[in-house]
């Protein structure tokens, strides 16, 4: 691994949101593989690395990725069910409280991940605006995060909203990211980490105040805010400002835990699979998504301790994961292998995939959250 750099204050950085130069090194994952390229089980390598680095602005408390050398085409996973069901939910809340107005426009900007509204929010009877078209209802749903230039994409949201309107702005909390130690969600195409904190200052800047938020269980900690170019904040939001501030999340102290939580799953993940190399158990994984790429590069996972990873995704199969040589399977070859262990490693698909593949559990093999494997002796108090 490379030198790291954590709880640095560095000052030749600029801001992606204020261009504020002064800000500290938060979180630093060393050099890691492109995350976004799957190449083919028989390139044996060595893949191209990066360095992987957050950075908090000490001016406007974004927390950023540092830099990305990469032009990051985002892969098209699978839309996990939990993605879909709480978008039905939150469409449902954002109706209810009567800013989906029939008759009225909407406009999107997607997420590379998928999970459109459109058709939810089509189904209570706005239609879609033109592309040059101003919106009543603009929505993004975790798509500004992929914005190099976080100044240039809020305002470009901000000017499609209609006299009127509405922005409707989904993200996952920084302090959810935190609080769990979600490290591995720092990654190359993934620009910015946002605090509604961070996000009041942030739409302030282009004219826009946030009226409302509404809170989800998604990936730990999902919110889903309300701005307008007037009105003032309901007691949803100062509640959740006043829990930022108790927490200090615009400061270097307490987003850097995620360092500690690094350390602590990479080792909790490598004894683990000593454990198990030891105890004579075929492991496999599942999930090959981005987020994982970044878990077994810190933690140096190879083949011989995890063999292969399933995902559902088929133009994964016949790949390996990025950094490793552990190759990509579908999950009927991982159901056949009959592994004594599969390594989850995206918490979020448990419930899925214990449904999916009932054949796992039934011939004996055991489901493990890789988020479960965190070293207790370095595990972070919070
Ligand atoms: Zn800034």
């Amino acid at each position: 691994m490379s030198q790291i750099h954590q709880g640095r204050t560095v000052s030749h950085l600029s801001c992606r949101l204020c261009r504020g130069a002064s800000g500290t090194i938060v979180l630093d994952l060393g050099e890691q593989p492109a995350c976004d390229h799957f190449p083919s089980a028989d390139d044996s390598g060595a893949d191209p690395t990066y360095p992987l680095q957050m950075w908090l602005c000490s001016a406007c408390g974004l927390a950023q990725l540092v830099d990305d050398p990469t032009d990051a085409e985002e892969p098209r996973g699978v839309e996990p069910a939990a993605l879909v069901a709480q978008s039905v939910d939150a469409v449902g809340r954002v109706a209810s409280a009567g800013w989906l107005r029939p008759g009225t426009k909407v406009a999107e900007y997607g997420s590379p991940h998928g999970g459109s509204w459109l058709d939810l929010i089509g189904e209570r009877g706005l239609t879609l605006a033109g592309d040059d078209e101003v919106a009543d209802v603009v929505v993004d749903c975790f798509g500004l995060m992929h914005w190099r230039d976080q100044a240039a994409a809020i305002a470009e949201r901000a000017d499609r909203v209609a006299p009127g309107g509405v922005l409707l702005l989904q993200y996952h909390e920084l302090r959810a990211i935190v609080r769990q130690g979600q490290w591995n969600m720092l990654r190359l195409g993934h620009y910015a980490y946002y605090s509604l904190t961070a996000l009041v200052g942030m739409l302030a800047r282009v004219g826009f105040t946030v009226r409302t938020v509404w809170s989800f269980d998604l990936y730990g900690g999902t919110v889903l805010l309300a701005a307008t170019r007037d009105g003032s904040p309901d007691g949803s939001v100062t509640r959740l400002l006043g829990e930022e501030r108790q927490l200090e999340i615009d400061q270097p102290d307490y987003v850097g835990r995620l360092q500690d939580s690094a350390s602590a799953s990479a080792h909790g993940l490598n004894a683990w699979l000593a454990e198990q190399k030891s105890a004579g158990h075929l492991v496999l994984g599942y999930g090959a998504a981005s987020r994982a790429v970044a878990m077994l590069a810190m933690a140096g996972v190879a083949r011989t301790e995890l063999t292969a990873i399933a995902d559902a995704s088929q133009a994964k199969w016949g790949r390996r994961m990025p950094g490793t040589d552990i190759p990509i399977i579908s999950p009927s070859d991982l159901v056949s292998a009959h592994p004594e262990r599969v390594l989850l490693l995206l918490s979020d698909l448990m419930t899925e995939v214990r449904a999916d593949l009932p054949t796992v559990e039934a011939d004996g093999g055991t489901w493990i959250d890789v988020a479960s494997l965190v070293g207790t002796e370095h595990k972070v108090a919070q």
